[in-house]
């Protein structure tokens, strides 16, 4: 079985929510670089501080930050992990490659006005981060998070046009690392535009095949 697992795609391919599902069911833990971004800084970790340091001033975190960040967080867990948003450039795959083991990439493919929908009627919860869509998998109750009964939100730039070149960028920078992942025999490509269960299906299927 494959345990170490690095989820790839554009935005909207549903990543975050197939990464929590796969890794509650296979008790995995779910490394997505925005929540542990966050969690150093809440915990005033000494990366954690620099990081604030840059969000504060509006920048983006540099690399470095995030591949320390990241490393310090594969090295304390000790299961089967599933990496969601990283990497994000051929660099970063070269540094995971270095400090972590990659049992198969899962690229998440679909059609860009699918992505750009789910995008659009996305909600999140601020506490736990589980994402609901309000069309495909909306929550139990209508703006509340199933887990902990938080008031869902819809994110400012979770719009068409920001969507949209969001997208665009991944195709520039994240793309070529489906290339990257398939010449080292490592990828495992699944039809994203379909429903919850049937990519949930696939992605078991994926990681159960030798
Ligand atoms: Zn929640």
């Amino acid at each position: 079985m494959k345990t170490r697992l690095v989820f790839l795609g554009p935005p909207g391919a549903g990543k975050g929510t197939q990464a929590l599902l796969i890794a509650g069911k296979y008790s995995f833990s779910r490394i997505a670089t925005g929540d542990i971004l966050r969690e150093a800084i809440t915990r005033e970790t000494a990366l954690g501080r620099r990081a604030k340091d840059f969000m504060d001033n509006g920048a983006l975190v540099p690399d470095d930050i995030v591949n320390e960040i990241l490393r310090e967080k594969i090295e304390s867990t000790g299961n089967g992990y599933i990496i969601d948003g990283y990497p994000r450039t051929i660099p970063q795959a070269d540094f995971l490659s270095g400090v972590a083991s990659v049992d198969m990439a899962v690229y998440f493919d679909a059609p860009e006005d699918i992505l750009v929908q789910r995008i659009v009627n996305r909600r999140v919860c601020p506490k736990c981060n589980a994402v609901y869509n309000t069309s495909e998998n909306p929550p139990k109750t209508s703006g509340k998070c199933d887990r902990d009964g938080s008031d869902l939100v819809h994110r400012s730039d979770d719009v068409e046009e920001i969507t949209r070149e969001r997208i665009k960028t991944f195709w520039q920078k994240t793309a070529p690392l489906v290339d990257y992942y398939f010449r080292r025999g490592l990828l495992a490509k699944v039809s994203a535009g379909r429903t919850l269960e049937e990519v949930t299906a696939e992605i078991e299927q994926a990681i159960n095949s030798s």
